[in-house]
């Protein structure tokens, strides 16, 4: 198939059998099995692999677009690509040893197996090199403790990514959900993401094969960590845009249709205010996603740079967006028979998720300072 038809039925489906039912997935906490099943058939959960790994191929721009199609359709879906597609088989085709990508790469690619990404813990977020799960060298394997917190997709998962450290040293490595000591628990009560799957991930003398660890011992930082978080980080970018479009599209239909004092709505200034706002923010949102894209795909030194700016501004759009839908709603937008109180809720998430938006100001402050401040 050729990959603008990929991304065509990409749209199709996003709007055919995601859009109809994301308020049923919200309401009821869970992404149905049917529906990941869909996304694989579809080949999008290995949408950015490459072929020669069971892949679709696509290039970060094609697979922005395609993150933007779903995410707009269903931010729970849209976070199934961001943790199991950029997150985990990202991570392994760009780090993993050959004999890992074996064993785990194409059944990622091809739906097989469900991936998440397991950093966080009751006192490591933000600081995430506070994680406290430790791992230690037993003969040709190493023995994981410790407890994972709000893991998404933990709960249907069939591989982690699991982050250990060894006083200090932080490694990386691939857990399978049937090994003996890893078990599960739902989370649930969530702003947003809520069909997600969300658990915590308990790992109690976990005996994990050597060949599972990822990119040698002490890469978890320096290499994993920064791996995992621009792949995440770049698809939270196209999330923003997704949900911000959504919420511009919302906004301008009921402004066109709303009457009130004998006129539509969306002829009073400040409502058109908050529309051309919108418009304005979602354009220009898009664009620093497209220039992350292309930088990704050069390989340029820039690209982690970009694709944090590209996150932090998109995220920031969304949130914004959003709640003018909800405002130019009314309350109407208040309300869960319009998709504007869903997307607001949705909105917040990506402004905690793979980074906070002050953990992004600061990477952002800094690169600045390297590249403006004057020499002498
Ligand atoms: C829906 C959802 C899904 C998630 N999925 C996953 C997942 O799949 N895998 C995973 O590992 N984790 C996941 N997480 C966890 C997420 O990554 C963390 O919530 C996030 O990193 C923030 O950590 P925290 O919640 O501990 O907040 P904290 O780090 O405690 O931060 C709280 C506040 O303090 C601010 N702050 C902290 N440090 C600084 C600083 N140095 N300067 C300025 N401000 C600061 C933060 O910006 C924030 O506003 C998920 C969370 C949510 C809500």
């Amino acid at each position: 198939m050729d990959r603008s038809d990929v991304i065509a039925r990409a749209m199709l489906f996003a709007e055919t059998e995601l859009a109809p039912r994301a308020a049923e997935f919200d309401r009821d906490e869970a992404l149905p099995r049917d529906v990941i099943q869909r996304m694989a058939a579809e080949g999008l959960l290995g949408a950015s692999i490459p072929t020669k790994w069971g892949g679709l191929g696509l290039d970060p721009l094609e697979y922005g677009e395609v993150t933007e199609a779903i995410g707009k359709a269903c931010a729970s879906t849209r976070a199934l690509l961001t943790v199991h597609t950029s997150i985990v088989a990202g991570t392994l085709l760009e780090l993993a040893s050959r004999r890992l990508k074996e064993k785990y790469l194409t059944a990622l690619a091809r739906g097989e197996m469900i991936g998440c990404f397991a950093l966080s813990e009751e006192g490591a977020g933000s600081d995430a090199a506070a994680v406290a799960t430790t791992y230690i060298r037993k003969g040709d394997s190493f023995v994981l403790n410790g407890r994972k917190k709000w893991i998404s997709f933990a709960g249907v998962a069939d591989l982690i990514l699991v982050l250990a450290t060894d006083n200090g040293v932080t490694s990386a490595f691939m857990v399978e959900r049937d090994m003996p000591g890893v078990r599960t628990w739902p989370m649930s009560g969530f702003l947003g993401n809520r069909a997600t799957h969300i658990a915590e991930i308990e790992l109690d003398d976990v005996e994990v094969p050597a060949e599972n660890l990822i990119a040698g011992i002490g890469a978890g930082f320096g290499f994993v960590v920064n791996t995992a978080l621009l792949h995440g980080r770049y698809s939270i970018a196209w999330a923003g845009v997704a949900l911000a479009q959504a919420a511009l599209e919302e906004m301008c239909t009921y402004a066109t249709r709303r009457e009130q004092f004998g006129v539509k709505i969306g002829t009073q200034q400040l409502v058109q205010k908050m529309v051309a706002d919108a418009v304005t923010s979602v354009a220009a949102a898009r664009e620093l996603c497209r220039s992350a894209g292309r930088s990704l795909a050069q390989r340029s030194a820039d690209a982690a740079t970009e694709t944090i700016i590209a996150k932090y501004f998109s995220s920031t759009v969304a949130q914004r967006a959003t709640s003018d839908a909800v405002q130019v709603l009314g309350g109407n937008g208040c309300w869960s028979g319009y998709p504007a109180e869903r997307l607001f809720r949705e909105a917040k998430i990506l402004e905690i998720i793979e980074g906070t938006s002050q953990l992004q100001q600061i990477m952002i402050a800094d690169a600045g300072y390297k590249k403006y401040a004057r020499k002498a």
